[in-house]
């Protein structure tokens, strides 16, 4: 094993995009002695002069200490960053915060494992500016003794922190689970604005009613999520064929307006295949059938 400094109060990070520079600096404030790297390496300028130390090389980045967060934009950049580190990797803990697929996180900790080193998968639930604070979280999963161990340098970035289990791919599950509601909530607000525009309404018109229906979801889901866990459908408060003949009224709404079609009409397209399964008289919940298996 590599000798490292050990220090509970020392970290590495690479990577110092807008999220790993605000990892960088939280643990400054916190007091943490912080080594960083980065291929572009002025991004550093500002950390190096709050007190970070600056590592000529991945390689030294990772034998300055035990803890290495890695904050890269894909796993494709992990593996170009590390590949001439590999030497350095053995004993340390990587600490790797890059979004990736479950396969990929999974593939990436084997990596790691084959050359001494371990790796604990996560998944922020946060914005730059949510880091460092006491509400934000995030996901985690790996061995669990090696989390436990570098906890605190986790709760330095998310006041919250959710070991899923052992399987290095869980935390990029359950990141990307959230991040199928987060793209596609995002789209949708902004699909909205488009065709407030083209009609003449600004964002903030309508921020009201589409924070209103935002809110509402999450009461929404619950309602949902019983139901789907216990294989109901049931067309008790909403039916597949009202689902798709509001949807239209979405998709012409938008095409009338000279507004890209391309989101309404996929949402139609999955109605009318429900629809067209004998689903018409089931819950729009039935599409979560349609969904899960394509083609049945
Ligand atoms: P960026 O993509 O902006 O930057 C990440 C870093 O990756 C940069 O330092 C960049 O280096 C480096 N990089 C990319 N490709 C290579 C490469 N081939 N070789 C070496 N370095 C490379 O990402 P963010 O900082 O925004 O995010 C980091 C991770 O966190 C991502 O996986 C993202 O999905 C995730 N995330 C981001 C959030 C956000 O709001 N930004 C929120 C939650 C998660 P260089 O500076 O030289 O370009």
């Amino acid at each position: 094993m590599n000798s490292a400094p050990n220090a509970p109060n020392a970290v590495t990070v690479i990577g110092l995009g807008p999220m790993g520079r605000a990892m960088a600096a939280a643990l400054l404030d916190r007091g943490y002695a912080v080594t960083v790297w980065n291929r572009t390496a002025s991004r550093a300028d500002d950390l190096v002069a709050r007190g970070a130390t600056l590592a000529r090389s991945p390689a030294d980045a990772v034998a300055a200490n035990e803890a290495v967060i890695i904050s890269l934009t894909d796993y494709a950049a992990v593996n170009a960053v590390l590949e001439p580190a590999t030497r350095a990797l053995d004993g340390r803990v990587l600490l790797n915060l890059t979004s990736a697929t479950p396969e990929e996180a999974r593939a990436g900790a084997r990596w790691a494992a084959g050359h001494g080193a371990v790796q604990i998968t996560g998944g922020v639930n946060a914005s730059p500016p949510g880091i460092g604070q006491p509400e934000s979280q995030a996901f985690y999963s790996g061995p669990r003794e090696a989390f436990d161990r570098h906890r605190p340098v986790l709760e330095a970035l998310t006041g919250r922190v959710d070991h899923q289990g052992e399987d290095p791919g869980l935390a990029a599950l359950h990141y990307q689970i959230g991040m199928v509601v987060f793209w596609t909530s995002l789209l949708s607000f902004w699909q909205a604005i488009a065709l407030a525009r083209a009609n003449g309404l600004t964002a903030a018109d309508i921020l009201p009613s589409t924070a209103e229906t935002t809110n509402s979801l999450s009461e929404t889901f619950a309602f949902y999520a019983e139901r789907i866990d216990a294989g109901m459908h049931l067309g008790d408060v909403d039916r597949l064929v009202m689902g798709l003949a509001s949807a239209e009224h979405v998709l012409h709404t938008h095409a009338d307006a000279g507004v890209d079609t391309v989101i309404p009409a996929a949402v139609v397209d999955l109605f009318r295949r429900g629809v067209e399964a004998g689903r018409g008289a089931d819950s729009c919940s039935a599409l979560v059938e349609l969904i899960a298996k394509p083609g049945t």
